[in-house]
Order: C-alpha cells, then structure tokens, then sequence
C-alpha cells in the first residue's frame, strides 16, 4: 500500500479527481461513516440516510471497477468518531503514510484534515463547471460581483445556449416572464419517488436509532441514492416538468410543495449527477422543440450561473464568512423554525414541509422562511446552522453564500445588491398561503396586521443609513417618507411589540 484515498459523502463520482489519481494495484479508498459528521449540526434524518445510502452503494461501485475500499460502518464498533480518527486508523492498519483527497466542500473538515499528522495532498474539485481559481481571477478588482456577468461568461465559455457569439434567442435572460403565480387547478406530475431498497431500509433503520432527536420525518424516503436512480429523476424531470420550470419558478402553493422544481439538488451535490450533463440535457429539449426557451434558460442558469457564482463566493471567502453578520442581527432563531406552531401560513406551511420532505424550493426559502429571519433580525449564524441542518441538499459550500450572502445579505452585499426582503404583498401575489392564513394580508397595522407588512418597514427604518442611498431600494424609502407620521409610529410601535412577542418565545 502506498497512499488512502480519501472519498467523503459528497464526492461520489465516478471520476472524482482523487479516484482518477489512485493506483487500485497500490492504494487503498478510505470511506467512513462517522458520528461527528452526523452531528456536527443536527442534520435532517433523511439527510443523513440519503448520504450514508448513497457512500454505501458507491463503495460498491469502487469494489466492481477494482478498487479496494477500506469501507467504515456507523455501526461498527472499532469505527472512529471523526473522519481524521478513521484516516489515522487505517494509515496505521495498513501502514500508509499519505493521503490523497479532492478538496472538501467545507471549511471545517478541510481545517480537520490539515491538522492531521499525516501529509494530505489535495486535488481541485473539477467537478464544478468553473475552477476556484477562474473563479478568483474573474473576481479580482472588481467593485461588485454579480451573478449576471458572471452567467454570461459562463454562457460564453461552455456555448451552452449559444449561437455563435450570440445568446440563443437573443437574450441572455427570460427572468422577466419567470414571475408568474402558479394555478392551483393545474394537475402536474410528481417528482419521480424511489421506494427504499433492503439496503436504504437498513440505514433508516440505523438513522432511526441513532439520530432520534433530530428535527424532521424519516419516511417516507423517496430519494434517488444511486446514479441510475438519480438519471431516471433527471430523464423524469426533463420529460414531465422542464417545460413549466420557467413560468411556475417563482410560484408557491400550499398544497403542492414541488411544482416544476426539479430536486435533483441532492444528487448533484453528492456528485451522482454532473452539472454540464443535466444543462446539455435540459438544453437539448429546447433545441429539439419540447420545452420553451424561458423554462430551460431559467433552469440552466441556476446551474450554470447561480451555483456555480455560489461556489465560487465560498472559495474565495474562506472560512471566516460563516460569521459574517453585516447588519449585526444578534435574534435568537424562533422556535417556529422548530416546528413550534404560528398563525402565520407561509411559514407554517414551509417549515411543515421542511420537517416532512427535508424539501423547500428556493423561493420558500428564500421569500418565507429567509425573508422572516431578516425582517426579524435573527443572527445570520443561527440562520446558517438551520439552513445546514434541514435541507437534503444543504452543503457548506452551496448553503453558506445562500444563507449568509443571498438571504441574510451579511456578507455587505458581496453577493446581492440589495436585501431580499419584502411585505406580505409579495407572497401573496406569487402564493395562495395568505387565503388561509389568521393574519390579513392586506391590513397593514391593528391585531390582524401581516406580520411580514409591519417588520418590512420596521427592518427598513432601522436600516436607514445603510440602505438608503442603494439606488435599488430609493423607491422603498420614498413611499415609506410618503406615509403619514401617525402611521409610521403605529406601525413601528406594533413591530416593535410584535418582536417582543417573538424574542420572548411566546407564539406569534
Ligand atoms: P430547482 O429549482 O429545480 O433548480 C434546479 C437546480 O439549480 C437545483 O437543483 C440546484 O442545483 C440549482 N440551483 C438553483 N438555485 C440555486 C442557488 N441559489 N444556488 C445554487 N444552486 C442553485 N441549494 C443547495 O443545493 N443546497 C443548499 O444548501 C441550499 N441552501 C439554500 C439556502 C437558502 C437560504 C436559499 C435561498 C437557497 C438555497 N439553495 C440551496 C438554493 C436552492 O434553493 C436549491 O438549490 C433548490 O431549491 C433545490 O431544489 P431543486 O433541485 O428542486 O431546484
Ligand atoms: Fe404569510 Fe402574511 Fe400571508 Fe399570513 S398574511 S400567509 S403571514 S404573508
């Protein structure tokens, strides 16, 4: 033996760049399953058997190409707690003094590793569609970084919806017809849902004893753990639901958590799927007439541009961007992010759906659930950790710049020009939550008031200075002038007492 090779949960690839260095005459893979990176944050149950599922049948897949796996069990008693431990353990085994890993998708572990008394090499993830490297000199010296700019570079580098020089239809963006309320009478195909397998059944066996306290339902547990799988939910999603991405993205309804999302989220940041193979399928829809330009624009952006821009934000950040806390927010996270019960719908219905499907799409995280912390002024850390705890598909690298910069706009405004914050008029506009909701969307102060209305300008007047002269939020500012003094202090009186109520853990 000469060297372990490292593989962690997120980096089940056939071609990983640590796999494609290793000799399978001379080295030995190294996969551990261990307790630390369960618990680290308490992850959403489903999660964690999505992963363990999914390292337990790669690891197989290794074994049939010829390599040898040094496989570690949660439940094995010699198994060490940390993914260090398991390294050092099997270096000693086997008698290796290097290691061989592809750069970890987290601060922390990548720290971890370093601290080891074993050399590491580390290779570039080359999974990512943009180097970090690329990705740094394309940041460099510039005043603001904007996805916008970015998307088209990329657009340009891969050709992907390209003629010639041109953007295919002659735009770059279709955002503007992406803004449409969805129906609720529409019938509309699921997400294709895998029943569990003996083997899946067993690690939700294993999650179920070993992870009891963790917020969110096990099952049912329909994820895709697998390639095969995960290609199926791609060829799905393609077929059944691409063509309605665009005009349904920014839409939410109460009764249907998925619309046209796709979920492949999950297997793309395992590494099951590669993000040029799910943009050249969805592209090739459009060229062949079965989906609109729209949708699949939509939809190749947010691969293209916004998580590959979001990956390249945390790799030039570093790990100190976790604590980034721009607007000194320093609230508690509510309870109601736990499940406690509220009156207010949208977040009711988000968290409900959280908890049972380890599933949110972006614009309920984004407008519901990240909208409130904002207005609430919760401390962009707690938001951070829930954010990594409760999503199938949260990983440092792709939930921190979305939490921290996106949603909690922390970051000052490396990543947004403006924060993400807006009354109830919105959500009530793209959703039909407010139709059952105890709050009154529409009355902007009194006990029935949205609570969303009254913190929207709350959060604007104690911002004041720092977001008054954005030229994005002038407007904003203008109209909230406009108001008449007695109002404005009702309404800030009535936030400020409805704060209280929410600081104080009493339900709201
Ligand atoms: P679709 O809506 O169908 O989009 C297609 C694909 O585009 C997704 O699968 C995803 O790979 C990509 N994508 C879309 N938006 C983004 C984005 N903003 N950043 C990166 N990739 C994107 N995404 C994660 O993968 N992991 C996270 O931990 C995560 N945390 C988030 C936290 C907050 C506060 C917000 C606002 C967004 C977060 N996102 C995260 C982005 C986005 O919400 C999810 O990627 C998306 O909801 C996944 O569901 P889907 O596969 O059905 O996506
Ligand atoms: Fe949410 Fe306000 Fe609508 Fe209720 S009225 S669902 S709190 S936006």
């Amino acid at each position: 033996m000469t060297r372990l090779i490292l593989v962690l949960g997120d980096q089940l690839s056939d071609d990983l760049s640590a796999l494609r260095a290793a000799d399978p005459a001379q080295d030995l893979v190294v996969m551990a399953e261990v307790m630390d990176e369960g618990t680290y944050v308490p992850h959403h149950p489903q999660k964690i058997a999505l992963i363990l599922s999914a390292m337990r049948k790669f690891a197989r897949r290794l074994e049939r190409r010829g390599l040898r796996v040094a496989y570690s069990r949660l439940d094995d008693t010699e198994t060490g707690s940390s993914i260090g431990a398991e390294l050092l353990r099997r270096a000693e085994e086997v008698g290796v003094r290097e290691i061989v890993a592809t750069q970890p998708g987290d601060w922390r572990l990548i720290a971890a590793l370093e601290s080891l008394p074993l050399p590491v090499s580390f290779l570039p993830d080359d999974r990512f569609l943009c180097p970090a490297e690329d990705f740094a000199r394309w940041a460099e010296g510039r005043k603001q970084l904007r996805m916008e700019w970015f998307y088209r570079e990329m657009r340009r580098k891969t050709g992907l919806l390209m003629d010639g020089d041109e953007p295919a239809g002659g735009r770059w963006n279709f955002d503007s017809e992406n803004r449409k309320p969805a129906s609720p009478d529409l019938l509309r195909p699921h997400p294709l849902q895998f029943e569990p397998d003996a083997e899946v059944r067993a690690v939700l066996d294993l999650v179920e004893a070993r992870f009891p306290d963790h917020f969110g339902r096990l099952r049912p547990f329909r994820w895709p753990t697998d390639r095969e799988e995960a290609l199926q939910a791609l060829d799905h999603f393609i077929r059944e639901s691409l063509p309605r991405f665009g005009d349904e993205q920014d839409a939410m309804l109460a009764d249907d958590p998925f619309l046209s999302h796709a979920l492949l989220s999950s297997s793309m940041n395992l590494g099951l799927l590669q993000p040029m193979e799910v943009c050249r399928r969805a592209e090739a829809e459009w060229r062949e007439g079965r989906a609109p330009l729209n949708a699949v624009e939509g939809f190749i952006r947010q691969i293209l541009g916004w998580r590959e821009y979001v990956r390249g934000i945390w790799a030039i950040s570093g790990p100190d961007y976790m604590t980034s806390n721009g607007l000194n927010h320093r609230a508690a996270l509510p309870a109601l992010y736990w499940g406690e019960p509220t009156r207010m719908a949208c977040l009711s219905a988000a968290v409900a759906q959280t908890r049972d499907l380890a599933y949110a799409h972006h614009i309920q995280r984004l407008m519901v659930t990240g909208n409130f912390a904002l207005l609430a002024g919760v401390d962009p850390a707690e938001v951070h950790e829930w954010y990594l705890s409760v999503y199938i598909d949260a990983l440092e690298w792709v939930e921190a710049p979305n939490t921290i910069g996106m949603s909690q706009f922390a970051d000052d405004g490396l990543l947004g020009s403006k924060p993400y914050v807006s009354s109830g008029a919105y959500i009530d506009r793209m959703s039909d939550y407010c139709r059952g909701c105890d709050y009154a969307v529409k009355e902007r102060t009194g006990p029935r008031a949205c609570p969303f209305n009254l913190l929207y300008w709350h959060f604007l007047d104690r911002h004041r200075e720092r977001f008054e002269r954005n030229p994005r939020m002038v407007q904003m500012y203008r109209t909230w002038d406009r108001m008449a003094e007695p109002h404005r202090k009702t309404v800030l009186e009535e936030a400020g007492q409805f704060l209280e109520k929410l600081y104080a853990g009493d339900p709201v």
